[in-house]
């Protein structure tokens, strides 16, 4: 490979990959989607935010990115995006399970936790992570190749950083994570999952209740790290790693991308 073709490709780590990204309208999905995109990946996001889809898949190009309409935990939708995502660019690379909800912004007592809104929480963060599971092996174990990464939390690692069933739903995250990866393993496909600290999104600044300078000094700089606010991007990038042929030998694994704080609070308690 001649000298620019080889900078090229260590350039675009997503060169010829296609992804599909669920919550891709907004956060964590769409920096991922920008930054899968600028990699070189044709990108299919699913979100139930239509017009936000719409635009950043227009910003990204019609040619390179589709947005289709689906709730996670739909089955019939989970499995149209995924045989969408084939019809439009004849592969599906990367399944990025993201779509996530917290719902309420108090942490409410065991008590006061009302089995309708766990539902709602458990149908999203976790129904939906493992339909998203199962459609994506549907297409990847024919390939034998293949790459699933879910969005945990922090909440996957501690206790009481969240109302019970956000934390609930995240430890299953990590669960249905290392079953699937060893189940997956002998098809050749990577299975793994993120847990961010606190980044400023709309699902963050409507749990905290703050946005901006203000969000910022509450919660980003109170992180471990000192001078350092973890960002939406830092998230993505991580994605990014575990999604290139950087990650080829991680599979199975929670990589927390929270400058040490679990470790951090955990020293400290
Ligand atoms: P966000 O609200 O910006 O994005 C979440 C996206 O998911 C939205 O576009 C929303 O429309 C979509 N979504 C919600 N319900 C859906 C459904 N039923 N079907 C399809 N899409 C649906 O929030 P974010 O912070 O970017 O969250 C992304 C993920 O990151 C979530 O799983 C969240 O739990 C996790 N997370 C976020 C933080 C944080 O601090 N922001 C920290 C740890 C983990």
């Amino acid at each position: 490979m001649a000298g620019t073709s080889l900078l090229a490709a260590a350039c675009k780590r997503l060169e010829g990959k296609v992804a599909l990204i669920t919550g891709g309208a907004s956060g964590i999905g769409e920096c991922t989607a920008k930054l899968f995109s600028n990699h070189g990946a044709k990108v299919v996001i699913a979100d139930i935010q239509n017009k936000l889809g719409q635009s950043l898949s227009q910003k990204l190009g019609s040619s390179d990115c589709t947005y289709v309409q689906c709730d996670v935990t739909n089955e019939d939708l989970i499995r149209d995006a995924v045989d969408k995502t084939i019809q439009s660019y004849g592969k599906l690379d990367i399944m990025f399970n993201n779509a996530g909800i917290v719902d309420d912004p108090s942490y409410p007592s065991i008590l006061d936790t009302e089995k309708a809104k766990f539902e709602r929480i458990m149908g999203v963060n976790v129904t939906g992570v493992f339909l998203g599971m199962k459609h994506a092996a549907r297409v990847m174990i024919p390939a034998r190749s293949g790459c699933i990464i879910s969005t945990a939390s922090i909440a996957s690692g501690i206790g009481g950083s969240a109302p019970h069933a956000y934390t609930c739903s995240k430890h299953a995250v990590v669960g249905l994570t290392r079953n699937l990866a060893v189940e997956l393993g002998k098809y050749g496909i990577r299975v793994n999952c993120l847990s961010p600290y606190t980044v400023e999104t709309p699902l963050s600044t409507s749990f905290v209740g703050l946005t901006g300078a203000e969000f910022e000094h509450s919660v980003g700089l109170k992180s471990n790290l000192k001078g350092i606010t973890l960002r939406a991007d830092d998230v993505a990038k991580a994605a990014l790693y575990l999604a290139s042929d950087d990650g080829q030998c991680v599979s199975g694994q929670n990589l927390f991308i929270d400058g040490g704080q679990t470790i951090f609070n955990s020293a400290c308690n």
